[in-house]
């Protein structure tokens, strides 16, 4: 498969913030939203073949996190699948980071302890239309769901579904984080209070503002 890099940092987002994680970083994505800051990942071409024996060798194995990410890493549903069959069987404690049009049921009938951080891509990433729907209904526990917001719109509908899915039942952790650049994080908070959504967790994400924004590798 096409890996773009492979290193360790800390976690960015969702519910391992701050905690050492290795990431391993796959090419490729079917998405093309409007404010994408990992471009160098999009296209299936981008990174270099590996084998999944070269990928984990790749790992620090003192760091028993790995955080698969991309792109969007599902996209090659076998790739993807060996890959998290062999991380399992090495006994990593593994979190997926996902765009939110990928269906996840396969996934979650499979891998009960890896933890998907699904997104939710609002109006103004222009690829809302792609999400599956049927992912906000099936989250366990161990999932987390993460609203991308870049505008007051995108907070409307970010109610709207927190209201309107099983979000609401308070199984997974929910997470609000802003577009960088896009909207001002205070306009969150204020949106949060105002609608009383107690449930809903804002953040910043960690690694752009602890380095430059722009920062691969970090
Ligand atoms: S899903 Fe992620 S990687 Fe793909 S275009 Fe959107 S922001 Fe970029």
């Amino acid at each position: 498969m096409r890996v773009v890099e492979i290193f360790q940092s800390i976690d960015g987002e969702a519910n391992r913030v701050g905690t050492l994680t290795n990431f391993i970083r796959l090419a490729g994505c079917n998405l093309r939203c409007n404010y994408c800051d990992t471009d160098y990942a999009l296209e299936k071409t981008q990174g270099e073949e590996m084998s999944i024996e070269e990928i984990i060798s790749k790992l620090d194995k003192d760091i028993k996190n790995v955080t698969l990410t991309g792109g969007e890493p599902l996209w090659n549903k076998e790739n993807s699948k060996a890959l998290l069959r062999e991380l399992v069987n090495l006994g990593y404690n593994i979190s997926v980071e996902t765009n939110g049009s990928i269906n996840l049921k396969e996934y979650i009938d499979e891998f009960h302890n890896v933890s998907f951080i699904v997104d939710y891509k609002g109006p103004s990433s222009k690829m809302e239309q792609t999400m599956d729907m049927e992912n906000f209904n099936i989250l366990r526990p161990i999932d987390c769901v993460k609203f991308v917001v870049g505008s007051k719109e995108d907070l409307e509908k970010m109610k709207n579904i927190y209201s309107t899915t099983k979000l609401s039942e308070g199984k997974s952790e929910i997470f609000v984080s802003p577009v960088f650049g896009d909207i001002e994080p205070k306009e969150i908070v204020e949106f949060l209070l105002e609608n009383k959504l107690v449930d809903i967790r804002m953040q910043i994400q960690m690694h752009k503002v602890i380095w430059d924004p722009m920062m691969k590798g970090v």
